[in-house]
């Protein structure tokens, strides 16, 4: 048995996970620290799965955000390769795949998992995904074995990054996407058009507006199936179509509203004792004045943040206004926006790049950039002060 009935017990090991911790100690919190991943490795910096570390610019040891001594000399016990698998909230147990755990607050920062498509052979084993540093090197040892070609089912940004990644490595890629321009639903046509352009000047081949119907293995090959079109023949398919948050444990307590954990803008859930931050949170934000559920790096370490202040006798709620970026055939993107729909669009060109203006209500709701920094570092005063629409 671990723990005691003092124990903070933080199930994950990702950038909330880590944010917490750091924020806690920093902020002079020490009570013990139980920091439980089922991942093999230490909490790294994720964006660059699918960027630096598909394409071999940057190493594992690079990725670390911190390495074993720091976790020593900020007393956090760390169980890697453990999952737990219940919380036992009555006695403040949790089960997991090691040891039971004693806690008297859980943080719960799971965080998310590749989907699968619900099509024949769309969850075969053989499939591979992107999302952790162990899915990227199990991808480099296949296309080791055989060069490929790839295709990539999927053009959210995972999987427009890693296949011009692999395109840029010489790996012949191929989209299939029921998206008619990648992001167009989401960012609008402007966006959509930006992408499309940048994969095809990688040498991506896009298979665009198309459903898949199946996925089928063979021995070195596999076969995926686009409903009234060709199917397209690979050595390797990789699953790249979203990702759904990894909320098994608090399923069971009933805590979850449209597949994500509720909680308020101090990450507090329904339950005392039992907190919610990253991807798997439905956070107040109090800017917003609302509930915003987003999945990114930044606000899941903000998320992280405000909770490690307020466990440590703060009480700053989350306020900030959300934003990631991708990279995409050495391209980036920065988008700033609350993430929850626009209802118009404004764009601004220059030979310097693009900034497109979301609007909804007469106000600023988001900005997305291409080049134009000098945009991206005033959107969140935009969004967050609800400037008028168009601006
Ligand atoms: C390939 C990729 C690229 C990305 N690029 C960008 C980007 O460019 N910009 C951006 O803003 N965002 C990006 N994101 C999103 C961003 O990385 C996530 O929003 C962020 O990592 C979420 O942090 P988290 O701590 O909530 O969860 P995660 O980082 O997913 O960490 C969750 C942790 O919990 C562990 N875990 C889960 N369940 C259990 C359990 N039952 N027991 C024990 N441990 C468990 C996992 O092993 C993992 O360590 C990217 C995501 C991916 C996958």
């Amino acid at each position: 048995m671990r723990g005691s009935d003092d124990t903070i017990l933080l199930v994950g090991g990702g950038a909330a996970a880590f944010s917490f911790v750091s924020t806690y100690r920093d902020a002079g919190g020490t009570r013990p620290v139980v920091l439980v991943s089922d991942d093999d490795r230490l909490p790294y910096f994720r964006p660059a799965v699918s960027k630096e570390y598909l394409v071999g610019a940057t190493d594992r040891a690079d990725m670390s955000l911190e390495d074993p001594a720091w976790y020593r000399s900020h007393d956090v016990d760390v169980m890697l390769g453990c999952s737990v698998t219940a919380l036992d909230l009555a006695a403040r147990l949790a089960v997991t795949s090691q040891e039971p755990i004693r806690w008297e607050r859980c943080v719960v920062a799971t965080g998310s998992a590749a989907r699968t498509l619900p099509v024949p052979g769309g969850d075969d084993a053989r499939n591979l995904t992107v999302r952790s540093a162990a899915d990227v090197e199990r991808l480099h040892a296949q296309l080791a074995g055989m060069s490929g070609p790839v295709v990539v089912i999927g053009s959210g940004f995972v999987g427009c990054e890693v296949a011009s990644g692999l395109a840029e490595q010489g790996v012949e890629v191929t989209i299939v996407s029921d998206e008619d321009r990648p992001h167009e639903g989401r960012l609008g046509a402007p966006v959509g058009e930006l992408i499309t352009g940048w994969l095809r000047d990688a040498g991506v081949q896009l298979v665009l507006g198309a459903s898949v119907g199946a996925v089928r293995h063979h021995a070195g090959s596999v076969v995926v199936d686009v409903t009234g079109r060709p199917s397209v023949d690979a050595a390797h398919v990789i699953m790249a179509v979203g990702a759904r948050p990894r909320t098994e444990l608090l399923a069971s307590v009933g805590l979850l509203e449209d597949d994500a954990v509720p909680v308020d803008g101090v990450m507090a859930t329904a339950v005392d004792g039992l907190d919610a931050i990253g991807d798997i949170a439905a956070a107040w934000n109090e800017r917003a004045g609302r509930r915003l559920r987003v999945e990114h790096w930044g606000d899941a370490q903000g998320h992280g943040r405000t909770l490690g202040d307020r466990v440590a006798g703060g009480r700053a709620p989350w306020a900030d206004v959300p934003g990631f970026w991708s990279t995409i055939a050495g391209q980036t993107l920065k988008y700033v926006a609350w993430g929850d729909g626009h209802g118009a669009i404004e764009v601004e060109r220059s030979s310097a790049g693009t900034t497109v203006w979301y609007g909804r209500d007469g106000v600023v709701v988001g900005v997305l950039t291409h080049g134009h920094d000098e945009d991206n570092e005033r959107a969140a005063a935009a969004v967050g002060g609800r400037w008028p629409f168009p601006p």
